[in-house]
């Protein structure tokens, strides 16, 4: 994934993106591992590798994500485009809930990508409560 992007490419979708996950909001300078440069559309699925269709993502949302591009709204049973953290403001599709360790949909979109990509997966949520208690999280 990052190993095609260039290091000047990769700073500029890091700082576009505030140096968090589009998707779960992990800061990389709590996480401890190397976020991904990610394709919003998957290669896989005809994205490109222009910067318009790349944002950071951490190895968690990268890898749950796949190549999947629209997945079940969990309320509905209907087919939702993933969110696109280039194009959609997270804070309209996303909340924190339980001190800020879990993320909860607020829209189709939200609710898709939420069960999508396991944003609540029994790894992070601890790491979440401990970020918060230093202060580190959620981000501002
Ligand atoms: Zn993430």
């Amino acid at each position: 994934m990052g190993d095609s992007v260039s290091k000047a490419l990769r700073e500029r979708v890091a700082a576009a993106a505030r140096q968090r996950c589009g998707y779960c909001m992990t800061d990389q300078r709590v996480s401890g591992a190397q976020m991904h440069v990610e394709h919003i559309v998957p290669r896989a699925r005809g994205g490109s590798s222009h910067e318009s269709n790349l944002w950071l993502s951490c190895a968690w949302c990268n890898s749950y994500k796949g190549i999947q591009v629209e997945a079940q709204d969990p309320e509905t049973g209907v087919w939702i485009p993933l969110f696109n953290p280039r194009r959609q403001p997270w804070i309209e599709h996303f909340a924190w809930a339980e001190d800020a360790t879990w993320i909860v949909g607020l829209t189709p979109t939200g609710r898709a990508t939420v069960t999508a990509l396991n944003l609540n997966n029994p790894y992070i949520v601890p790491a979440r409560r401990l970020w918060a208690l230093a202060g580190w999280h959620p981000p501002k």
